[in-house]
């Protein structure tokens, strides 16, 4: 084999320096066949690392061409780059550069993994090439659990997993002792002799000169390229090698389907495979990932735990809106509420309730009259809130019967001298629950106990209260002897509009009265100013949740900054070994998506968490979650990952391998 494998024409390099650029590698012509080992030699700061950087595709120069194998690399975007790299090139570097988190095998499988090797096929392929190399017993050893020859000898099995055609070792014994050193080099030669192309950088004269080929470099140009003939025959005492060079034609197998486009499976593989990278990467980095979903976490749990306090209060509200009925209108007397001139003010009557009822758009209209009175019943006595009201009023107010019956219009008409009584009345005067049929006294008038309302659900009101309700009519002329009412309520009809039935109530009782010494109370208006206010309140505060789901949004980029900084060689040595910058990006991205995600999840368990401590300590307030919100929360959370981990994924993407690299 003498074909020409490498082919450099007319090369530069240059970088910039200040407003000024230092011309590094000029005009560098070099032809490499395959097979050859060649040493380049040169002071340091002379160009060589430069030179190989370019000849593995991890630089690229600023005039002349590189073809590698027939292709010209300069038309190549840097996708293609990185699986020229995958396929053809083997870097071993000064100073190793193993990922530090990864086990010797999980070190040397990248390289396969970037080419959508299967799982087992690439861990087999690895475990052979350590066993070859003396590591069987370090497989799982992490590179801080292994020596410096060890080390190389890692990266020597990662340079050779996709076939290492090229192996491009840059002072690979520079870090090494002596002894580490020659058996670094006898490695190398043992490749050679199997037909690997090997170009070795390095200052030792001892060493070049075990290489068929010494180019020597100055100042950025070649000064001289010697071939030495000897160089082969006097190490060929080695060449009873025991390394595999079977793998060399994987490199061959595979420049078939490199440039064209992946498939669906390869596509879901590489996916996977970034998955569990991110997921070891993430529990690797335990605090790190904590303090990243931080952010997410509070953001997420306020957010969800706001709109079900939100909701939950606003069903509290709706809730007692209800025992006011709907639909009602309040007629009180005075002015407006906290009139203190009210109590004086005698002029709704009876005959306003009866006016009332023949109005088309009334429902029904229950009167209410209110008296603190003096019970008894054998010899127990109790004060208790006497209500005179109408047959409707305990289903305006929401007021269910546990035991008997209520009273009806009839029992109004003649004055009946019945009482319902509420659950707390029960408990004070029979403590045996048994009150039907029984006959208590209010002051002097004897009523007989007719119906007992259920204990009341709701929170509002006094509930140690008691409650006598008797017929309005009773208690006007048989306790007081008056015929005023304390205050009416109307109920309209469904379909009429409460704002113009309240007009036409607020008529008709001015006329009657000859001056409006009353005013009204419609709980549709009123029902409609909480709504709103609550509806404000809620959105009032989820715009604070959502702030802080943006700043934990922030807080999460932030942190994959600062990751990918931290992690800028980890992607050098990636990028190096084949990985494209999609590769990077879709790591970084399920990363950043996966710890939102995690954090969108812990978030909405705190959320739960605080639901159960609010609820233990006010009574009234129940949370109410809704299916809704925690799905916003989810989709926020992933959102959030995709926007704010996209910025820094593209960053690790977009960087330079050779930077990268350089920034260990
Ligand atoms: P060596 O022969 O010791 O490996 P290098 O190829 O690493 O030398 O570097 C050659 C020269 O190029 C040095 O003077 C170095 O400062 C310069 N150089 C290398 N990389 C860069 C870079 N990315 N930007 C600017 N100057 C660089
Ligand atoms: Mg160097």
């Amino acid at each position: 084999m003498s074909d020409v494998l490498l082919e450099v024409s007319g090369l530069s390099r240059r970088f910039p320096a200040g407003d000024e650029e230092l011309t590094v590698l000029n005009n560098v012509n070099l032809t490499i066949r395959r097979g050859e080992m060649i040493a380049i030699m040169g002071a340091s700061g002379s160009g060589k690392s430069t030179l190989m950087n370019i000849l593995g595709c991890l630089d690229t120069p600023s005039e002349g061409a590189y073809l590698v194998n027939g292709q010209d690399t300069s038309a190549m975007n840097p996708d293609q780059l990185a699986e020229l790299r995958r396929d053809y090139f083997g870097f071993i570097f000064q100073r190793y550069h193993l990922l530090d988190d990864l086990t010797a095998i999980g070190n040397v499988e990248i390289p396969a993994l970037y080419s959508a090797e299967n799982k087992l096929s690439r861990q087999a392929r690895a475990e052979k090439l350590l066993n070859r190399l003396g590591l069987a017993d370090r497989m799982t050893h992490k590179p801080s659990q292994l020596s410096g020859g060890q080390q190389q000898r890692v990266s020597v099995a990662r340079a050779l997993i996709n076939g290492g055609t090229v192996i491009l070792a840059d002072e690979p014994t520079g870090a090494l002792d002596s002894h580490s050193g020659k058996e670094m080099m006898q490695l190398l030669q043992e490749l050679h002799q199997q037909g690997h192309t090997i170009v070795l950088v390095t200052h030792d004269p001892k060493i070049a000169a075990s290489a068929e080929r010494v180019i020597e470099i100055s100042d950025g140009e070649i000064v001289s390229d010697i071939t030495n003939d000897n160089a082969s025959n006097k190490h060929s005492v080695i060449a009873n090698s025991e390394i595999d060079t079977s793998s060399t034609s994987v490199a061959e197998q595979k420049k078939a389907n490199t440039f064209t486009s992946r498939p669906f499976s390869a596509q879901w593989f590489s996916f996977v495979e970034a998955f569990k990278m991110s997921l070891s990467a993430m529990s690797s980095h335990r605090l790190r990932t904590f303090l990243t979903m931080l952010g997410i976490i509070i953001g997420i749990a306020s957010v969800v735990s706001v709109v079900a306090i939100g909701n939950g209060s606003q069903a509290q509200v709706l809730s007692q809106m209800a025992s006011m009925g709907t639909n009602t209108i309040e007629i009180k007397p005075g002015s407006g509420l906290g009139d203190r001139r009210a109590g004086r003010i005698r002029t709704l009557t009876a005959s306003d309730v009866n006016a009332l009822t023949n109005l088309s758009f009334v429902d029904s209209v229950t009167p209410t009259v209110r008296a603190n009175v003096t019970v008894r019943y054998a010899s127990e006595v109790v004060t208790a809130e006497v209500l005179g009201v109408g047959p409707d009023h305990f289903r305006v107010q929401g007021l269910e019967l546990a035991q008997g019956q209520l009273f009806d219009e009839k029992s109004v008409v003649s004055l009946d001298q019945v009482a319902v009584i509420d659950n707390n009345t029960l408990n004070d005067l029979f403590p045996d629950g048994d009150a039907l049929g029984q006959v208590i006294f209010l002051g002097q008038l004897p009523v007989r106990i007719i119906g007992v309302t259920a204990a009341s659900k709701m929170a509002a009101g006094n509930s140690d209260s008691l409650n006598v309700w008797l017929p309005y009519s009773t208690v006007n002329s048989r306790i007081f002897s008056q015929n005023y009412v304390n205050d009416i309520t109307v109920r309209v009809s469904d379909d009429v509009s409460s704002v113009a039935a309240e007009q036409a109530i607020i008529n008709l009782i001015k006329m009657r009265h000859g001056v409006e010494d009353f005013f009204t109370v419609n709980t549709d208006t009123v029902r409609e100013n909480i709504e709103q206010t609550s509806s404000t309140m809620t959105l009032l505060i989820s715009a604070i949740a959502f702030i802080s789901l943006v700043v934990g949004g922030i807080g999460v980029m932030n942190i994959m900054l600062v990751s990918v900084t931290e992690r800028t060689r980890e992607i050098g040595i990636r990028m190096a070994v084949g990985a494209r910058q999609a590769d990077i990006m879709r790591q970084f991205l399920i990363e950043a998506v996966l710890v939102c995600l995690c954090g969108g999840a812990l978030g909405i368990g705190l959320a739960y968490v605080v639901g159960l401590i609010i609820s233990s300590m006010s009574s009234g307030l129940s949370l109410i979650y809704s299916t809704n919100s925690i799905i916003a929360a989810f989709m926020c959370s992933t959102l959030i990952g995709v926007l704010f981990g996209f910025l820094p994924a593209r960053n690790a993407a977009r960087l330079n391998p050779v930077d990268a690299l350089s920034k260990g």
